[in-house]
């Protein structure tokens, strides 16, 4: 097992240089590094090591409650003392009202370290969004302190055995009555749905206020705290995650709140989406990034064969290796560049249309490539890949889901060639992203023309989902050249620098 290493200097080059976030008003470059430095050092010191161990024990349901593994509760008590929870919360509400940019590379981190944990504490910025766009001001400041400050931990209650990708069929069901609202019904896969970390949680729950008929027009957004009307039948055994608690919910006229407008609750969950859809690109890249690391390590250690000249090789000496490698590497820091690009333009907020282009693009892309320098770690070890003990297998079992949750990837796919082509000019503005991140048109000329020819076709057909994964996987690789051809220009701003330009040239053959 080699200790995690928080790959710092990978991300503060990506945002500083690659995505440029000093265009974003409240960036710091000090605090930036500031922060993503003491965050390091708590994933490396307390994060980390518990993620093994965290895989073997797993959550228990236990009389009703869970249980995380051990060592969980008081690496999440450290975290909210020193204040990870309330990162992007505003001041006025206790947190640090950090740019979400700097917490992209927090959350990186943290997702590197222990996606089970992460996901469970990473919940809560987007449900403080939430509160903080649809709440009411009492619902604001009951809630948002008490997330920020880590007293709370979150959840989001979409999903139920009949309503997955699709909502539209969700049947948990919100009724008036003389104390206020109430829930009858059941949720399942609920991330974090109960743990015995934080004192209590705040449950996001999309429940029906409308007919059946009314399809999503009829959901709306509600609030519940933790209590005996909401209860935990049980959690699900996964390939990964043991240490994330997936939570079959029931609630029995459990007292709720409404969020906003009655009928408007998907819009609600909505918006923000494109956050937390950065957000699982990002675990993606993680999990890329991290095998890359642990395969680099590995490789550079080994003695296996011989090389051309007869003498003992290390793995790292076989082409073939080195193929391999390269690849983990260009897809971490490739996607880490798509994702940051994206959240900049984001956070940016002045080509919108952008934004939703490359959204649903990084999510798939992020979550792939995850999932693919995982697999390459497993092989680039050999049979130590395959073996728990270097924990390669753990990362490709973790990243698997990233590709099916938050929207399964051929969801995104199909809003890219359907919303992505015909709405408000997202395609024309990715096109001209992709001229301001190339420099040289040439090298990526062939991918740019046959990505123009494809989109113009699409634009056109009456039907073009068929064709939405191959016209995804086009703008992911145009997309990901011209990231790496900046990567290339800015490479001597890494630590790195010919390491960095050897894999931009690789990326432009
Ligand atoms: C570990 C884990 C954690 C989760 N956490 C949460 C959580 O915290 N809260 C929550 O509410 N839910 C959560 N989920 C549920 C998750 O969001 C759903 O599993 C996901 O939305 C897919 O729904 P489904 O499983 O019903 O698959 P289905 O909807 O049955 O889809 C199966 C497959 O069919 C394809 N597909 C389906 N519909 C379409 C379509 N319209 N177009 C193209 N392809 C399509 C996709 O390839 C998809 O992978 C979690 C799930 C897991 C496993």
């Amino acid at each position: 097992m080699f200790d995690f290493k928080a790959p710092q200097d990978d991300i503060l080059f990506s945002l500083v240089h690659v995505a440029d976030a000093a265009r974003i008003d409240s960036w710091d470059s000090d605090m930036a590094t500031d922060i993503i430095g003491h965050f390091s050092n708590l994933a490396e010191g307390v994060i980390a090591p518990l993620n093994a161990s965290g895989d073997a024990q797993g959550a228990r349901l236990e009389q009703g409650r869970v249980r995380m593994p051990d060592g969980f509760k008081n690496a999440y008590l450290q975290l909210a003392d020193d204040g990870w929870q309330g990162l992007t919360a505003p001041e006025s509400f206790g947190g640090m009202g950090v740019s979400p940019a700097i917490a992209a590379g927090v959350s990186e981190i943290f997702s590197g370290a222990n996606h089970a944990l992460q996901m469970v504490c990473n919940l809560v910025p987007g449900a403080i969004t939430t509160l903080r766009r649809f709440g009411t001001p009492s619902q604001q400041q009951d809630w948002i302190p008490r997330l920020a400050s880590g007293e709370a931990l979150s959840t989001m209650c979409l999903s139920e055995p009949s309503a997955g990708s699709d909502l539209s069929t969700i049947r948990c069901r919100a009724r008036t009555t003389e104390t206020g609202w109430q829930i009858d019904g059941e949720k399942i896969f609920i991330s974090g749905g109960d743990q015995d970390m934080s004192d209590t949680i705040l449950h996001l729950v999309l429940a029906r206020t409308g007919t059946d008929e009314d399809g999503i027009r009829g959901l709306s957004l509600f609030l519940c705290g933790a209590q005996p009307a909401i209860s935990v039948t049980r959690i699900e055994d996964k390939m990964g995650l043991h240490a994330s608690p997936t939570c079959q919910l029931r609630f029995d006229a459990a007292a709720a709140e409404l969020v906003g407008q009655e009928g408007e609750g998907l819009k609600a969950m909505f918006t923000l989406m494109n956050h937390a859809r950065i957000d699982v690109a990002l675990q993606g890249v993680a999990h890329a990034s991290r095998a890359a690391q642990i395969a680099r390590l590995y490789t550079a250690e080994r003695r296996q064969g011989r090389t051309q000249k007869g003498e003992t090789a290390m793995l790292a000496d076989h082409a073939d290796v080195q193929r391999m490698l390269d690849e983990q590497a260009i897809l971490a820091i490739g996607a880490r560049a798509m994702c940051h690009i994206a959240l900049v333009e984001l956070e940016l907020g002045t080509r919108p249309a952008l934004a939703e282009f490359l959204t649903p693009l990084c999510k798939v892309f992020g979550s792939q490539a995850g999932i693919r320098s995982a697999d390459l770690g497993i092989q680039l070890l050999g049979g130590y890949g395959y073996l728990r003990e270097y924990a390669v297998e753990q990362h490709w079992r973790d990243a698997r889901i990233a590709a099916i949750y938050e929207g399964a990837n051929g969801i995104h796919e199909k809003t890219l060639v359907t919303r992505g082509l015909r709405q408000g000019g997202g395609a024309d503005e990715f096109a001209a992203l992709i001229g301001e991140l190339a420099d040289d048109a040439t090298a990526i000329e062939p991918v740019f023309t046959e990505w123009q020819s494809l989109r113009t076709k699409l634009s056109r057909d009456q039907d073009p989902l068929p064709a939405a994964h191959d016209f995804a996987a086009l703008s992911a690789k145009l997309y990901l050249q011209a990231c790496w051809q900046r990567i290339g220009h800015m490479a001597h701003h890494h630590p790195e620098p010919q390491y960095l330009s050897h894999l931009a040239n690789k990326t432009a053959a």
